[in-house]
């Protein structure tokens, strides 16, 4: 079967199992269920319609430094219309931007006005010389100016405004605001035919912060249908609206769980994420001399890396596309040839594939004679870090104690101070976790041999074999992080 009978049948099963849904709501009949029936039939018909016209679409996401000087914004424009497949450009704010932006807003939090304004200012300067170079068109240079005194208008309003949570947001979305109406207007004077998809028109957020997926399939299935001549849409990353309708943000490095989520939500063939490296690589390449890019890994290899360190690719974007299976390619914009990484179900190989390491770890020992032959020590301890949000990493124990370690440390002294209910509690900070990525490693023969043979003389805090078939963790001081890559890069993979 095609890819686009596949996708098609696959909106079908979705426009099903709605119908099935919308069955059950016509049997518990009542005035609020008859507004959710329309609202159903209506999402069935949009999901219906869009699946007829679904020909090849795929997404298309550039990060900060593939859009951040005007020549890379051309190359950029050369690559999208290198095939005549229909497709999704999510956009990052030019590198530096959102950083900028940080900085202006918490100096407005912090009432210095004057700071923040001259920061806008100098902001600014750099877009007006940014248009000059990327345009000819003089009208098309002036459009692109108005856009540009709008936007910084808004921030120089924003000054006289006392400052909010949402002000912030607003001041942060700015960004990707400007690349993305700065690259439409490229690819007008190049008589690129596309259509500025806004963000904010179909990116939502729950009450708990989380992205809600089947309102931004529906919603983006009735922008596309709408649309259905268009061959290339470009939108903005990072950007979302909340569940109070206010603009939000998927936090910073946010642009990639946009583009796949889109992808997720248009059922693409292909995620592609374009960065300035050929790949995700067996090692950090900012330790280490040599590294190799890795050409295939399964979803959970890759979360694995993108959580334990590999910079290249958000966390969180690995979900959407491995629940709607969508491959997701991570390709390099400097040398678009190069194969890079493709992220699929399947692992492509077993055997280790790279190292990663994680940074700012806090272990935490709670050491109780109480745990001896005790039952529910366990859970008391988790409460606590539940009781503050806090995430665990990794945790080993013995009888006597339990270790763990988190990356986030703004309440360790209330989650120490409750801990200390149970046990004595010892800290330690500045460590790393370095993690081992592959496709069953821990079944594979002489791993744990080679591994510790590398390290030999690396004090490890903690181990952590066995969780899942694609990780072991070792949590070592943070001064130890570069000889453990290096001593790795060699005895894993034969690499100096
Ligand atoms: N511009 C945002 C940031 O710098 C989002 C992104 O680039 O992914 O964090
Ligand atoms: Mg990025």
């Amino acid at each position: 079967m095609s890819k686009a009978c596949q996708n098609y049948s696959a909106s079908l099963r979705q426009a099903q199992a709605d119908r099935r849904y919308l069955h059950i709501e016509l049997i518990g009949f009542s005035p609020n269920g008859l507004i959710r029936v329309i609202r159903a039939i209506r999402a069935i018909r949009v999901l219906y319609l869009h699946s007829k016209i679904n020909r090849k679409m795929k997404v298309m996401k550039f990060g900060g430094t593939s859009v951040g000087k005007p020549q890379r914004m051309k190359e950029v424009a050369k690559l999208i219309t290198a095939d005549e497949d229909r497709k999704i450009v999510v956009l990052s704010a030019l590198s530096g931007t959102t950083n900028a932006l940080v900085e202006i807003s918490n100096l407005i939090a912090a009432g210095d006005r004057s700071e923040a304004k001259q920061k806008i200012w100098e902001l600014e300067a750099t877009y007006y010389q940014f248009v000059d170079d990327l345009l000819n068109d003089e009208l098309l240079i002036a459009e692109a100016k108005k856009i540009l005194a709008e936007h910084f208008e808004f921030l120089t309003i924003i000054l006289k405004i006392s400052f909010s949570e949402a002000l912030n947001k607003d001041i942060l979305a700015q960004g990707e605001l400007l690349s993305t109406k700065l690259f439409c207007i490229y690819l007008e004077e190049q008589q690129i035919p596309h259509k500025l998809l806004p963000a904010l028109d179909f990116m939502t957020l729950d009450n708990q912060d989380e992205p809600q997926i089947g309102t931004i399939k529906v919603k983006l299935s009735q922008l596309l249908t709408k649309h259905k001549d268009t061959p290339i849409f470009i939108t903005q990353g990072y950007i979302t609206k909340n569940a109070k309708g206010e603009v939000d943000n998927l936090k910073r490095g946010g642009s990639d769980f946009s583009a796949s989520l889109i992808a997720a939500a248009i059922n693409a063939d292909v995620c592609e994420i374009w960065t300035d490296i050929d790949g995700m690589h067996n090692n950090d390449p900012r330790v280490v001399k040599t590294t190799r890019p890795i050409e295939q890994l399964s979803f959970e290899e890759a979360a694995e890396l993108a959580y334990f360190g590999a910079k290249i690719l958000h966390p969180a974007s690995i979900w959407p596309a491995q629940f709607y299976n969508v491959p997701v390619k991570l390709l390099n914009t400097m040398e678009p040839s190069a194969k890079g990484t493709l992220i699929t179900e399947q692992a492509g190989s077993t055997g280790v594939k790279a190292v990663a390491a994680k940074d700012n770890i806090t272990a935490i020992k709670i050491k109780s004679s109480r745990m001896l032959l005790a039952y529910g020590f366990l859970r008391k301890v988790f409460e606590v870090f539940e009781k503050y949000k806090t995430s665990i990493d990794m945790i080993t124990t013995s009888e006597v104690a339990v270790s763990v370690t988190i990356d986030n440390d703004i309440f360790l002294n209330e989650i120490t101070r409750e801990l200390e209910a149970y046990g004595t509690v010892e800290i330690d900070t500045n460590q790393s976790i370095v993690s081992i990525v592959g496709n069953e490693i821990t079944e594979t023969k002489e791993v744990m041999r080679k591994l510790f043979d590398a390290i030999h003389d690396v004090p490890v805090r903690m181990v952590s074999y066995g969780g899942s078939r694609h990780n072991i963790s070792l949590l070592i001081p943070r001064s130890f992080k570069d000889q453990t890559l290096n001593a790795l890069n060699t005895g894993l993979f034969g690499l100096e």
